[in-house]
């Protein structure tokens, strides 16, 4: 059973603070092989990498939600630290136009590995293998700016007792899953025990003798004000929300969500994690008494790691 976990490297906005550093979430998803990601990259985040006992040197790949530069900017102390410890292995970026943004903003840098840039401006899949998918759909903010969701490809289990009467062998369940259907030699057998000499080919389907678990899912909005939208994309997720603002009142920039906004996601995410949280708010007490009442509904902090 594969599992994920995901840290807050930072939970803050624009001006870090003490308590909140730069926005950033690592996400280490462990299967059969280890998915080890980032969603944004805000200054200091090797530090709270470190801090957080996450080797950096593990990340394959990093999601910018923006280009405003509390997202970004801790990804050129990182890259240059895998670059002095020899670093090999290719990596990817991926951001709104970051083919043509992200060689710009590295071009005076000379690392040891090759990056791949993605552009993540239209909604659609930025990377996907075997195991996991993560895919952006654009947001709305002062910039372009995307929301990523991270998730886990759907177990086909063949179920045993089905697998068990057409007496299938491991070979042919292992071919069944890769060609959704095969061609099975039987023997008819009459009532009375006495088989046939003849025999036949039947066809049988993937879908007729699996059924499906629905791997796991995480979405990390970046900044963004409320989108309907995100209902749909969010759905049965465990969901990072920027929440700017913890009251509608305290609204300064019109681009960022309130409290009010992100809790209308109850409906469809699993569980609401806020982030980006207001310099403004100084006491994660108070922060936490507010939610209290919601359930699934939890106000992040630094170093936070969550499972699911
Ligand atoms: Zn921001």
């Amino acid at each position: 059973m594969a599992t994920i976990e995901f840290t807050f490297l930072g939970t803050g906005t624009a001006v870090p603070t003490l308590r909140r550093n730069h926005p950033g979430v690592h996400l280490l998803h462990q299967s059969k092989t280890a998915h080890s990601m980032l969603f944004d990259c805000g200054e200091g985040a090797q530090i709270q990498l470190q801090k957080a006992k996450i080797n950096f040197m593990s990340i394959d790949n990093i999601f910018i939600s923006h280009w405003h530069a509390d997202h970004f900017l801790g990804m050129f102390g990182l890259l240059m630290s895998m670059s002095f410890e020899k670093r090999e292995k290719e990596l990817l970026i991926a951001g709104p136009e970051a083919d043509k943004i992200g060689p710009q903003l590295l071009k005076l840098f000379n690392f040891s590995f090759k990056i791949n840039f993605v552009d993540s401006s239209k909604k659609g899949i930025v990377f996907e293998d075997e195991e996991i998918i993560v895919e952006s759909m654009p947001v709305k903010h002062t910039i372009p700016a995307v929301a990523y969701r991270f998730k886990e490809k759907d177990k086909i289990k063949l179920d045993k007792k089905i697998i068990k009467k057409l007496k299938l062998t491991g070979q042919e369940c292992k071919e069944l899953k890769e060609k959704f259907r095969i061609k099975k030699d039987k023997t008819l057998v009459r009532k009375d025990g006495a088989s046939f000499s003849k025999k036949m080919n039947e066809l049988i389907k993937l879908k007729d003798v699996s059924y499906a678990i629905e791997g796991k899912k995480f979405v990390y909005s970046g900044d963004t004000i409320y989108l309907k939208k995100m209902e749909n994309f969010c759905k049965d997720c465990i969901l990072v929300h920027e929440c700017t603002y913890f009251d509608r009142k305290d609204i300064k920039h019109k681009q960022h969500s309130c409290l009010q906004d992100v809790l209308k996601f109850r409906k469809s995410a699993e569980k609401i994690y806020l982030t980006h949280i207001g310099r403004k708010y100084l006491s994660q007490t108070e922060l936490e008494k507010k939610v209290r009442k919601y359930k699934n509904v939890f106000v992040a902090k630094d170093l936070k790691k969550v499972k699911f």
